[in-house]
């Protein structure tokens, strides 16, 4: 179940709730009993804070021909 973080404006502190995904955009009373919270977007706790990604180049371009494309040309 991920968490999800947030934050009271009464007494100003940050909790972090577990529940679905469904919920998370409901609203959260924070510990101590504060409706008035906020929830923040921090990101999810998967470690690895460094590390370049590696995701292949997308392809340019596509279809050589360079004639009319469709197979239409004659
Ligand atoms: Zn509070």
């Amino acid at each position: 179940m991920p968490r999800y973080e947030y934050r009271c404006r009464t007494c100003d502190d940050t909790f972090e709730v577990s529940r679905p995904m469904a919920e998370s955009s409901a609203p959260a009373d924070c510990p101590a009993g504060h409706a008035d919270t906020v929830k923040l977007l921090s990101a999810v706790a998967v470690g690895g804070s460094s590390g370049g990604s590696a995701a292949p180049a997308p392809a340019m371009g596509g279809g050589g021909g360079g004639c009319c494309g469709g197979g239409a040309c004659g």
